[in-house]
């Protein structure tokens, strides 16, 4: 029977179109390459990450540097983008403020727009 067929077809396709769009995902890698999508959904990153964190005492280390110790802040950073050739080590990661890790992101990317 036709219309039974076509009842089942419907939400078949539908469920098939869905995977195309994942706008929330879209929006939260928003200028991130695929492969930096799966490296920060990592959990070696989240190992790493945390780490930092804890290192840095979840202080903004930008806010710290210009003199305010109160700041905290859960991004951690690469100090050089891995973009950029950045590595995973200590030294190029560090904890920064919502705020500075805005600024920061901001910059790289009109660096990188020629
Ligand atoms: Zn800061």
């Amino acid at each position: 029977m036709d219309e039974t067929r076509t009842g089942i077809a419907m939400p078949y396709l539908e469920r098939i179109k869905g995977p195309k769009y994942p706008k929330a995902k879209e929006t939260a890698s928003r200028g991130k390459t695929p492969e930096e999508v799966k490296y920060y959904g990592s959990g070696y990153w989240k190992r790493r990450s945390e780490a930092v964190r804890v290192r840095d005492k979840r202080r903004c280390q930008e806010c710290l540097r210009n003199g305010d110790p109160t700041v905290y802040g859960i991004n951690v950073d690469h100090k050089i983008p891995r973009r950029q050739g950045g590595t995973d080590d200590d030294e190029n990661l560090e904890c920064l403020c919502d705020t500075c890790h805005a600024r920061k992101s901001r910059r790289e990317r009109t660096t990188q727009n020629r």
